[in-house]
């Protein structure tokens, strides 16, 4: 199964795809932990992101669909993976389409997780907090003033993913504001009944 989940910074994309990876034994290819362990380990690729992603604009397209086309071609995703926080841009969701069309394969289905966006502004504040209070460093990106033109970088350039996937009829849509078992169970049901890919 190759999947994507679509939706702001702070939607539960990363914690759904937690559970969605252990229930389909897929692996989560998520662009933003790739890049925050590129900057960790001092890579070049780490030099370059390193300050776009501190300020919450995006990695030029070149990066991060460089980082995806190696990442797909590892032995753990040949079964299938799931996307998270990518594609970003139309030019990404071209990109990968050619990437996999090159390997005969394609995209299964596309979950839009809908949220509000103050609400999230809040869920940001506090994954900080719980983050701080448990010892762990706290992401220069999770602060308000951040988390606020990551947002508008998401309604900026993110905005014309959606309608590529609708137009290829790969596209369904979440209520991310429900509890989170529910949104699991709102993903299932959609995985299932709608995309066939149990
Ligand atoms: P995330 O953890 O998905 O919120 O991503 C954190 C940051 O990494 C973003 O604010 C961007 O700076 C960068 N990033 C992650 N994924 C992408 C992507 N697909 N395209 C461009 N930048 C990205």
């Amino acid at each position: 199964m190759r999947l994507i989940l679509l939706g702001p910074p702070g939607a539960g994309k990363g914690t759904q795809a937690q559970r969605i990876i252990q229930r389909y034994e897929i692996p989560q290819l998520s662009t933003g932990d790739m890049l925050r362990a590129a900057v960790a380990a001092g890579t070049e690729i780490g030099k370059r992101a390193q300050a776009v992603m501190d300020a919450g604009q995006l990695v030029s397209d070149e990066i991060v669909v460089g980082i995806v086309a190696e990442r797909i071609e590892e032995a753990d995703a040949k079964r299938g993976f799931v996307l998270d926080g990518f594609p970003r841009t139309l030019a990404q969701a071209e990109a990968l389409d050619r990437m996999l069309d090159q390997k005969g394969l394609s995209i299964d289905c596309v979950i839009e997780f809908k949220v509000d966006e103050e609400a999230l502004v809040g869920r940001i504040a506090r994954r900080a907090a719980e983050t701080e209070a448990a010892g762990l460093p706290v992401r220069k990106d999770d602060n308000p003033e951040v988390f606020r033109k990551r947002l508008k970088e998401f309604r900026d350039s993110t905005a014309a993913v959606a309608p590529f996937y609708r137009e290829r009829g790969l596209l369904h849509a979440i209520d991310g504001m429900q509890p989170v078992d529910t949104v699991t169970q709102s993903i299932t049901r959609v995985l299932d009944e709608e995309c066939g890919v149990a």
